[in-house]
C-alpha cells in the first residue's frame, strides 16, 4: 500500500516527521475545540553515536528498531509514534494531561533501559532522554511549535541533568 508508505519511515515502520506534523496540528485543534489535553513527548536515544562506533551501523538500525517496536507497544492505540528525525522519536498523546503524560514517559523510559537486545550474538541496551510538554487545553490553543519547542527543551534539560530521565516543561 503506497500511500500507506508514504505516512511511514521506511527503517522502524513508524510514522514519518511529515506525518508527524499534520497529524498533530489536527490533533492540537480537536483538542483546542473541545477543550481537552494534548501532550507531546520528545525522546533521544543517549549516546547512540557510541552505539554505532562500537558496534557498526547495521547495529545501530536494529536498536532504532526494536526501540520502536517497544514504543508502540508501550503507548495505548490511539497514541501516535514518529521517527522524529535520526535517533529521536515524538509521541503525541491525545487526550491526557500533565499527569497522565508524566506516567507513560517514565514507563517508557524505564521499558528502554530494560530492553535487551541482540543481534548478532551481542546483548545491547541503550536508554533515551525524555522531554514531556503538555497543555491542558483553555480557551486558546498552544500552537504547535510552542509545545514542540517546549518539549525540545525539556529533553535538552534531561540530556543536560544526566540523561536517563524525564523532564517536563512548566505548564503551558
Ligand atoms: P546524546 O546522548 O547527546 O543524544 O548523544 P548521541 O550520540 O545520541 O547524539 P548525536 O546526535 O551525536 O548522535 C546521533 C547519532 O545517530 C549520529 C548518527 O550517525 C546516528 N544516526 C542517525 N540516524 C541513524 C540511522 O538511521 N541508523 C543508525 N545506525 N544511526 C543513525
Ligand atoms: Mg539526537
Ligand atoms: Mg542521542
Amino acid at each position: 500500500n503506497l500511500k500507506k508508505l508514504a505516512f511511514r519511515d521506511g527503517l522502524t515502520g513508524l510514522y514519518n516527521h511529515r506525518y508527524f506534523q499534520e497529524v498533530f496540528e489536527s490533533e492540537i485543534q480537536k483538542a483546542t475545540r473541545f477543550n481537552h489535553p494534548v501532550s507531546l513527548l520528545f525522546l533521544d536515544i543517549d549516546h547512540f553515536k557510541t552505539v554505532n562506533d562500537t558496534y557498526g551501523h547495521p547495529t545501530g538500525d536494529e536498536v532504532l528498531k526494536k526501540v520502536s517496536q517497544l514504543l508502540v507497544k508501550l503507548v495505548r492505540k490511539c497514541d501516535i509514534v514518529a521517527r522524529y528525525g535520526g535517533e529521536e522519536f515524538a509521541v503525541i498523546l491525545p487526550e491526557t494531561g500533565t499527569v497522565g503524560a508524566k506516567v507513560l514517559a517514565q514507563r517508557v523510559r524505564r521499558g528502554v533501559e530494560q530492553l535487551l537486545i541482540q543481534y548478532n550474538d551481542l546483548t545491547i541496551s541503550v536508554t533515551v532522554s525524555v522531554g514531556l510538554a503538555s497543555s491542558e487545553m483553555k480557551e486558546t490553543a498552544e500552537s504547535r511549535s510552542t509545545l514542540i519547542s517546549q518539549s525540545d527543551q525539556a529533553l535538552y534539560r534531561a540530556k543536560s541533568n544526566g540523561r536517563n530521565r524525564v523532564e517536563i516543561a512548566p505548564a503551558v
